[in-house]
């Protein structure tokens, strides 16, 4: 049943049914809320069909969106593009074809995202019966309506489809009147649509209630005196229509639906057993009802005389090793009701396979109230921190209980819960598995590699989430905890993680709610990291470091459950239509999953002392093996001849071709992001770099900062990372490292020649437990950016100590009276903005002792230690503005003609073309090996080949760019184009990081030590 409620999230609605009742009347007595009460003035009602009473294109797309990697949104500006006379409208009043519809609504979608859009995909999911499906709730209301008395109608904007029938997958006969755009040439909002509908239905305006979606076509309805309820959420705007008509609309059990053919239970043997079960005097007849959704074990509601059931049983068929474990259900709510802690009444189980065909047991009806939607749509702020603190509060009590003395001492094996779980949803998704989903195959790589030392072992639940609680209809409450199936004793904190999950989906994730596109502060709802500290406050235990590990696993297991549900469903064993999309969405989860891994990576990237360097001990070789790839193509490869434990990091690989496929599918999500998203904001972005907003970061890179790979941020990290203190790490580091704040680094000064750091000047001296820096630098990038939080500071400490050991290096927040920033530098009258290349005083500026790295007369080392990552960094951003003038001069001949002939003809442009490639693979090929020795043997025994690749990417990429911006002729230089501004950056690289002639001098100092 577990997974049954991502596909439902309410079976157990009924439970609130009897709730729900009492709710109305007590109101209906308070009558101040029931505006309509008793003898309505309404006779009809009408309905809009998309996002009413099927799912609406707006949802249908930002799904589909989701799974094709197409930008969010796109499909719905290009529906709304051209207004009244764009295609969406046009097709709408059935004005031309599907076929000239979907070719214009192609065009517009690929122009607006910039990229290829399947529309005819997204047509076909929109109008499939697997999701053109109408959402039972309406059914019943509907049903409803007309047994009162009232008439009903679908008023829709819709279309024909290829077939030449218009798209209405609804049930005609629900309905007095349907009135269809494409048939009548008419569209909401014009109001004629509307009348017509009134006309037919023989209503006067006041006499109607009209649901739809959209503003525009309620606003219409209402200025004709149509009584309008705007549709967010189908069942909430089934409770305001009840309001309105003044009676209920659900008369049976919400959600539930006669028994399934393939899912019936002899009702006889049924009746008997539970007449056994529940006396003799129980007479009259069994109603059976199964609920929509039974995903893993199927759940029935039973009314017996005046007994209220419910019924879970195993699914028919093969199953799973040890899942659907009902009997487990049974034991720990019944020994869990014992210990006090809150869960529906369970009345027995019966494991006799020969009663109803498999094991089953009855609990019973528990009145209450479910939230599906976790935003909490309908309360106020405080209602809803309320309902998480209460989640939070019965989590606490859950992990608890005294499993022992509760009688569940061998509910579980006690300790190693999650390597047990990782090694179990493994062989679960191996069973299931359909085809490769890279994320997956990391995660079962990583997970056992990084699982922590569980701390306490209690009674996990295995599948807490909001909608598995059952809360008090007036206060927040928690009466009933469900869905039992998965717990066992365990690590408590994999609940606490698993509660968390919809924190990270977001609103229009199908099958379960996410908020993770929600303003929480707004709404009240505590954040994740909050519902972690507020679990520790209340357990008395330590705040959880590692809550990264456990998101990553709570997303593998929904992912391998996905992945379960999708095979069941190719097999037509499981008992929903919308099974199928399980397949698609454990690739998303697996994503999400790996996303938490990462950051657990830096984590304890962060926490890790420093690697001692190798030696050099590295050399080259092509190994046979490694020549051909897996896929046939030629790749390249060295092994290096460093010992076992470092070769194991895998060899130097030269091509795309020859990338493991974790790698190659980290290449492609790479490319795709860079063509989907950063390409096309360049003009944007250029175009704020010139505005008057400048020195403000650009909304546009703030949504896109993924990367945080910035000089000289990623250069401070590796200083912090490799010679910072605990409390450095977490007061600069953290923050960093999260994108949260920015950094400058300040070496350079304008009175020396600082190509020679032992030249600087600026002094820092120690003054009652203080470190006062004066002094003046140039050339701190990234000092003008408002988030720059931090500067490394280089100065003299001791002028008399031996050359090399005069220099230490100090963390000065930037908020530190004293610093001035006197005016941003410009590289060829570009400024770089946000970040900037700033000219600063430092005066008598005072920072505590303790924020000097590493100690005094150190700074020299760590400038060393420093600049060898920031330079291959360099060098690979060099190495990518080169290849993207290549392939902007590659684009600009073949369409330019010049004399005659295409410039690609030109035999001077083949020849500047050929050159650009083999300068551009030549450098290529250095940085890899230098990269490559950096992995294997460490920063230091790298040294000659990181001066190397500094010495010649910065050269390489300045010609490559000036071919290219020769052949564009003038508007190379122009800011028409990136190529000015590449050419900039590669120059200025000639000297960031130590000129050129430096890193020469050390090539050849190091050439000259070999021995010839
Ligand atoms: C875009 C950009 C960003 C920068 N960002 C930062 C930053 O964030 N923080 C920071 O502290 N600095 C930064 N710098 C400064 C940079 O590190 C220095 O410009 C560089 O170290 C050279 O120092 P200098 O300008 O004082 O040149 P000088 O030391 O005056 O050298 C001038 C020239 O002398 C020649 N020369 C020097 N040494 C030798 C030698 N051994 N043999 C032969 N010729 C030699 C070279 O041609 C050199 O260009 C940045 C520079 C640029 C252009």
């Amino acid at each position: 049943m577990y997974i049954g409620r991502l596909f439902r999230s309410s079976d157990l609605q009924w439970a609130w049914r009897a709730a729900f009742l009492r709710c109305i009347q007590s109101r209906r007595r308070g009558a101040h809320r029931w505006t309509h009460s008793g003898g309505s003035a309404y006779r009809a009602v009408i309905f809009d069909m998309g996002g009413v009473l099927i799912p609406s294109p707006g949802s249908v797309a930002a799904e589909w969106e989701v799974q094709n990697h197409v930008p969010s949104g796109t499909i719905l500006k290009a529906l709304s593009k051209g207004g009244e006379n764009g295609p969406w409208m046009r097709f709408m009043r059935g004005e031309i074809t599907t076929g000239d519809f979907l070719q214009e609504f192609g065009r517009l979608s690929s122009e607006i995202s910039k990229t290829t859009v399947p529309v005819d995909s997204f047509f076909s999911l929109l109008t499939s019966k697997q999701v053109a499906q109408q959402f039972p709730v309406m059914t019943e209301a509907i049903s409803q309506i007309r047994a009162k008395g009232f008439q009903t109608a679908v008023l829709t904007n819709n279309f024909y489809l290829a077939s030449g029938k218009s798209f209405l997958p609804l049930d005609r006969s629900q309905f007095d009147v349907v009135v269809e755009s494409c048939l009548e040439g008419v569209c909401k909002p014009d109001p004629r649509i509307y009348q017509l509908c009134l006309e037919r239905l023989g209503r006067q305006p006041s006499e109607s209630i009209f649901l739809d979606d959209l503003g525009p076509n309620l606003k219409a309805a209402a200025s004709l005196g149509i009584r309008t309820i705007k549709v967010n959420d189908p069942e909430t705007a089934v409770k305001e229509l009840e309001s309105l008509l003044g009676f209920l609309l659900h008369s049976g059990v919400p959600n539930t639906r006669p028994v399934r053919k393939t899912m019936e239970i002899p009702k006889d043997a049924l009746q008997k057993y539970l007449r056994d079960l529940l006396g003799t005097q129980t007479t009259g007849p069994l109603e059976l009802l199964q609920f929509d959704h039974g995903q893993s074990n199927p759940t029935y509601y039973i009314r017996l005389a005046n007994h209220q059931l419910v019924l879970r049983k195993k699914p028919p068929g093969t199953l799973l090793p040890s899942a659907h474990a009902i009997e487990r259900e049974f034991r720990v709510m019944k020994a869990l009701a014992s210990a006090g802690v809150p869960v529906p009444r369970v009345l027995d189980l019966c494991e006799d396979s020969s009663v109803i065909g498999t094991p089953f047991y009855v609990m019973e009806y528990c009145p209450g109230r479910i939230y599906k939607d976790p935003s909490l749509p309908g309360l106020e702020p405080s209602q809803r921190r309320a309902v998480y603190a209460a989640m939070n509060r019965v989590l606490c009590q859950i992990h608890s209980v005294d499993f022992q003395a509760a009688g569940l001492d061998g509910y579980g094996k006690q300790g190693d819960y999650l390597p047990r779980q990782v090694q179990t949803w493994t062989k679960q998704y191996r069973a299931a598995e359909t085809s490769t989903i890279p994320a997956m195959e990391r995660l079962i790589q990583w997970l056992p590699l990084h699982l922590p030392r569980q701390q306490r072992t209690a009674v996990v639940h295995g599948d807490f989430r909001l909608d598995n609680l059952l809360f008090h209809p007036e206060k927040a409450e928690v009466l009933a905890v469900l869905d039992w199936e998965l717990s066992t004793l365990g690590d408590p904190l994999a609940d606490v993680a698993y509660s968390c999950l919809a924190h990270y989906l977001p609103s229009s994730f199908p099958l379960l709610k996410g908020v993770s596109d929600r303003d929480l502060t707004q709404l009240g709802i505590p954040t994740a990291e909050e519902c972690f500290r507020m679990y520790c406050l209340h357990m008395d235990i330590p705040p959880v470091e590692n809550w990264n590990f456990y998101m990553a696993f709570s997303f593998f297991r929904m992912a391998a459950i996905l992945q379960g549900v999708y095979k069941r469903s190719l097999k037509g064993q499981a008992s929903s239509a919308s099974a199928e999309q399980s397949g698609k969405l454990a690739e998303f989860i697996s994503n999400l999953a790996w996303d938490f891994a990462t950051k657990e990576g830096f984590r304890i990237f962060k926490e890790m002392p420093a690697a001692k360097p190798l030696t050099r001990s590295c050399h080259t070789r092509a190994g046979p093996q490694s020549l051909l790839s897996p896929t046939g193509t030629r790749s390249y490869s060295s092994v290096s001849g460093a010992p076992p434990a470092h070769t194991s990091k895998g060899a130097l690989v030269f091509s795309v071709e020859g990338l493991s496929p974790q790698v190659r599918e980290l290449y492609d999500r790479l490319q795709r992001f860079m063509g989907q998203h950063v390409y096309p904001l360049e003009p944007e972005l250029q175009r704020h770099q010139a505005s008057v907003d400048k020195w403000t970061p650009s909304p546009l890179i703030e949504d896109l900062k993924i990367f945080n790979c910035s000089a000289p941020d990623t250069g401070n990290m590796e200083v912090l990372v490799r010679y910072g203190t605990e409390e450095q790490k977490a007061r600069w580091l953290a923050p960093l490292l999260e994108g949260k704040a920015r950094s400058c680094f300040a070496m350079t000064e304008p009175q020396v020649a600082s190509s020679d750091a032992a030249n600087i000047e600026a002094s820092i001296r120690e003054e009652e437990g203080f470190y006062v820096i004066n002094g003046h630098k140039w050339w701190t990038s990234g000092v003008m950016d408002p988030r720059c939080q931090l500067c490394i500071f280089m100065g003299k400490t001791d002028p008399q100590a031996p050359r090399h050991q005069q220099q230490s290096m100090l963390l000065v927040p930037m908020d530190t009276p004293g610093i001035k920033i006197l005016r941003p530098l410009s590289v060829y009258g570009l400024e770089d903005a946000p970040g900037g290349h700033g000219e600063i005083r430092f005066e008598n500026v005072r920072v505590p002792k303790e924020n000097m790295i590493l100690g005094p007369g150190r700074g020299f080392e760590i400038a060393q230690g420093r600049l060898g990552p920031g330079r291959i960094h360099h060098c690979m951003r060099l190495i990518g503005f080169s290849e993207r003038a290549l392939a902007l001069m590659k684009a600009r001949v073949k369409s330019r003609v010049a004399f005659g002939k295409p410039l690609v003809e030109q035999g001077t442009i083949l020849a500047d073309i050929a050159r650009s490639r083999v300068e551009i693979e030549q450098a290529r090929l250095l940085v890899l090996k230098a990269a490559h020795f950096m992995d294997v043997a460490g920063n230091k025994a790298a040294a000659l080949d990181i001066a190397m690749v500094k010495m010649v990417a910065p050269s390489m990429a300045s010609r490559v760019i000036d071919r290219a911006i020769q052949a564009f002729g003038a508007a190379g230089l122009s800011s028409d184009y990136p190529l000015a501004q590449f050419f900039a950056w590669a120059r200025a690289l000639r000297f960031a990081d130590g000129p050129d002639e430096v890193h020469r001098v050390t090539v050849a100092k190091m050439e000259l030590k070999r021995p010839t």
